[in-house]
């Protein structure tokens, strides 16, 4: 595929591929041109997009770690609310009351608990698959 440079004066030179990055002349102003196409894409090595990428894959990693503090935050409060209301109500008039609150309290700590979990692993299992793949591409 021929380049195509365009002049100061407007004229287009067209020049075969093998002439890239020489210098031509023009054959209206002959004023001398560098041989490069200026509308194609500038094609830079992979690092960059890759890079692009790990700065993504830390962000979600950040926001993944950010989110689990958060949920065992919530699990934790939810665990001294259960335990507030399970001594209140063991020391007041209505124990069942207190019970079931420590109860559900308890069940919404697991939950959270075990999303966090899950999430953490599934994450740290992302790392390592990365960290296998990577290797794998050096190791070729
Ligand atoms: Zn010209």
């Amino acid at each position: 595929m021929p380049i195509e440079v365009t002049c100061e004066c407007g004229s287009v030179l067209k020049a075969p591929d093998e002439y890239r990055g020489r210098t031509g002349r023009c054959k209206k102003c002959g004023k001398t041109l560098l041989i490069e196409e200026v509308h194609e894409p500038v094609v830079l090595d992979e690092s960059p997009r890759e890079k692009k990428q790990s700065t993504r894959r830390k962000r979600e990693y950040a926001a993944v770690d950010s989110t689990c503090s958060i949920m065992k935050f919530f699990a934790i409060l939810s665990l001294i609310v259960g335990a507030i209301f399970l001594v209140n109500g063991l020391n007041g008039n209505q124990p069942e009351m207190g019970v079931v609150v420590f109860f559900f309290c308890l069940g919404n700590a697991i939950w959270l608990l075990s999303i966090a979990y899950v999430a953490e692993m599934l994450r740290d299992m992302a790392i390592n698959v990365k960290r296998m793949s990577e290797k794998g591409q050096t190791g070729i």
